[in-house]
Parts: C-alpha cells; structure tokens; sequence
C-alpha cells in the first residue's frame, strides 16, 4: 500500500532510537483532509458524527471534530473524555448497559441525545433526568426485521460485516417494543407505577445502526429501510420534525486500502433520500479514522518452518489486534533498511510469501498471512497502514507485558 513519505521518514528516524519502535502515528494531517472530503461529500444540513469507539485518541477527536457535527459516545468513560477533549463537542451517548450512574453524569454533563437500546433503559433515564431536573433528547434505537428486499443482506461469508440489527440481538428493540416505550411516556396515567408522563423526556426520532462494513449502496438500502419504518411511525406517535440517526458501519475495505468507501455516491444518496422537516444523521468510526494510522515496526527475526516463511516483528497483536479481531491480513509496506551490524549472516527471505507474526505465545498472534514482499530480512522496518481505527484501543495490551509503542503525530498544521 502507498506509504506517505513523511511516515517512512518518521519510521526510520524512531529506528535509531533505543525504544523508538514499535509505534503508531497518526497522519493528524491526512485526517484532516479525509474527514474534510466527507464532510464535502454530505448533504449540508445532514447531521455527521463521529463514534469515538473507533478511536478516542484526543488529537484524533480534535482534529474530527473541526468537520463533525458531534461526537457519539458509548459509555460514560467515553463521555467524559470527549468532553475533556473536545468541551464544545454535542455528544450522543448509546450502546447497550448504560448504568444508572452513566446516564445520571451524562445527564448533568448535558449531553445531547440519548440513543435508548430498552423501555428499562428509558425508565432509568427518566429517573435520571428527574434527579438531576432536567430534560433530555431521546431517539429510540430500533431493530427491524431484515426483511424485504430494498434491505440489502450484509456479504455473508467475508467475515468483514458485523450485522448488528435484523436478526436477534442485544442491541436496539423490535417495533413493538418501540411502541411500548412510546405508551410509557403517554403513560398509564399519573401516579401509576412506571408513569413516565410527568418525565422530562423528548422523544426525537429514531436510531438505527443495522451493521458495519456495509458499502455504499447497502449503507442508502439500510437508511431507505429505516426511513420508510421511521417516517410513519414518528407521523403515528406524532413526533414532530423527527431525527433519523441511520448509524455507522461505512466500509473499511483492508484487501483495498487505497480505495475508500464512496463518500460521494453515498451523500447524493442521502440527499435523494432527505425530507424538509427532518434530521438526518450518521455516526460513522472505521471509515473516518482507520487510514490515517500506521503501526510502525521492525524485523527481529526471519526464518522458514516446514517450507514456510516467517517473519517475527517487535510488538504484535497486543498492539494491533484488528487482524486477530478482524480476521484479515492487515495491509503492510516493507521499509528496506540497508544497515547490518551484528557480526552473522542476516536472516532473510525474497520474493516468496512471508507470514508476518509478532512477539506473542499464541498462534493468533498473525498480523499479515503469507504476504508476496521482494525482500524481508531481519533489520528491515514494517508499516502497517489503516491502523487507526479498533487498532490500539482494542487490544490486549498487558498480554505478556511487553514494552506499549510510542505514539507520535504529524501535525496538520
Ligand atoms: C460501533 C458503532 C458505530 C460506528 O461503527 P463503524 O463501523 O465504526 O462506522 C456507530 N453507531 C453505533 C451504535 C455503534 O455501535
């Protein structure tokens, strides 16, 4: 993959550094470039937020928030640190299991929208809310059935697609549910037990976030999908000028880093979709962040095993776990380095496949299968590119207690 010429000059200067590698950059440039295109690429008054799950890095939420509209947050660690990162930001706190002492902070922290995942959820909130008197935004997050057609059936089989809705899941609640929440705010009647009329709660609209890894013609099935559920359902439940959060899920693809998901076709899609009167918004992660990280390492080791070559680098999974997590190979460049100083002969293998495997215990421990390089040999540095998104922030880094990488950043201004 296409290695920017300020990262390898980054990755070869931390070499001669005694503890410079493994390390990861953040092409705070790039970034901000790329969430420019996005932004440039969506309708102007549709709503883009960005889920810090994906990467809560805080130069990375700083430099996102500069072209979002908001942050989405799933958990009250999530929301404070955005709010210490980026105090201006607008959050949108979901996820499933928000604890009644999470939603009490988020509430006083005056978070913006809550995405509820279950009527008992919602009845914590309003608790929550009455305790600290004030009243809070809610879009329900619903989960429709996958049915019909126009909903576009995630790629079965390529282990790339995280489907989260339209089949049973702990995420989101099916449309009787919905409406179920909807007759505890109209409530029982005052007084009775699980009244939620005299609650300060808002309902706006509707969330959805169906899965992940979706391209652009499924990602506008998905929001067609949720539109035409949401739009009669708000008219019925009269919730007026209603927001659509229609999710993340862009796709990242790791087999084609250089080609991104298609930001274009997907806005003037959604600008075909649109409606006065409504809110749309989107809470992308992956597709915002993964390109602008780079794991940087070096060989330690090269050797072959029953007729396979393998290569051993500093670090490993503990430090980047999406290949693990993923099942992929992550993409990779090799960073030739010309300097050999130990007095025996260089371990080395040319032109034929290299497994290329870290510094942990495991079999798992695989960042890239059996990868066509010219030339590897121990000595020579690795870049491993869409390394910013559930990258270091997903792995298990105690595993074995080796040495965290660096962090560094190339500034965009
Ligand atoms: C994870 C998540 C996102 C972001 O998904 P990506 O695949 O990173 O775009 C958005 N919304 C919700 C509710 C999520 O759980």
């Amino acid at each position: 993959m296409r290695l920017p010429s300020r990262v390898r000059e980054l990755a070869r200067q931390l070499d001669r550094e005694p503890a410079g590698l493994p390390a990861y950059v953040y092409d705070l440039a790039a970034l901000a470039a790329h969430a420019g295109r996005i932004r440039a690429a969506l309708p102007r008054d549709l709503q883009f937020y960005y889920a810090v799950k994906a990467n809560p890095d805080a130069a990375v939420l700083r430099t996102v928030a500069r072209y979002a509209d908001g942050l989405e947050v799933s958990s009250g660690g999530e929301q404070r640190h955005a709010a210490a990162a980026v105090p201006a930001a607008a959050l949108a706190f979901g996820g499933p299991g928000k604890t009644a002492a999470e939603l009490a902070g988020a509430v006083q922290a005056g978070v913006a929208r809550f995405h509820v995942e279950s009527p008992h959820e919602l009845h914590t909130l309003a608790a929550a809310a009455r305790a600290v008197g004030r009243a809070v935004d809610v879009l329900l997050r619903v989960n429709l059935a996958a049915a019909g057609p126009p909903c576009p059936p995630p790629r079965p089989g390529t282990g790339d697609t995280l489907v989260m809705g339209g089949a049973p899941s702990p995420f989101g609640m099916d449309p009787p549910l919905l409406d179920h929440c909807v007759g505890l705010l109209a409530g029982p009647g005052p007084g009775l037990p699980g009244d939620l009329t005299a609650s300060s709660i808002r309902l706006r609209g509707l969330h959805a976030h169906m899965a992940s890894g979706l391209d652009a013609p499924a990602m506008l099935g998905a929001a067609g999908q949720i539109l035409r559920f949401g739009r009669p359902w708000c008219a019925r439940h009269r919730v007026t000028r209603p927001e659509f959060n229609l999710g993340g899920g862009m796709a990242v693809d790791y087999r084609r880093p250089d080609e991104p998901f298609d930001w274009r076709g997907y806005g003037r899609g959604l600008a075909a979709l649109a409606r006065r009167g409504e809110t749309l918004r989107i809470e992308p992660g992956r597709s915002v962040t993964a390109y602008c990280g780079w794991y940087l390492t070096r060989v330690l080791d090269v050797k072959r095993s029953h007729g396979q070559a393998f290569a051993v680098v500093a670090g490993g999974t503990h430090h980047l776990r999406t290949p693990a997590a993923k099942g992929h190979d992550q993409p990779c460049t090799v960073i030739p380095m010309a300097a050999w100083l130990p007095g025996w002969p260089r371990p080395g293998v040319a032109a034929e496949p290299v497994t290329i495997t870290g510094q942990l215990c495991t079999p798992k421990d695989v960042l890239a299968r059996r990868v066509m390089v010219p030339r590897l040999r121990a000595g020579d540095l690795v870049a491993f590119g869409l390394a910013g998104a559930y990258a270091w922030n997903i792995s298990h880094h105690e595993f074995l207690l080796h040495p965290p990488p660096g962090f560094h950043y190339l500034a965009d201004r």
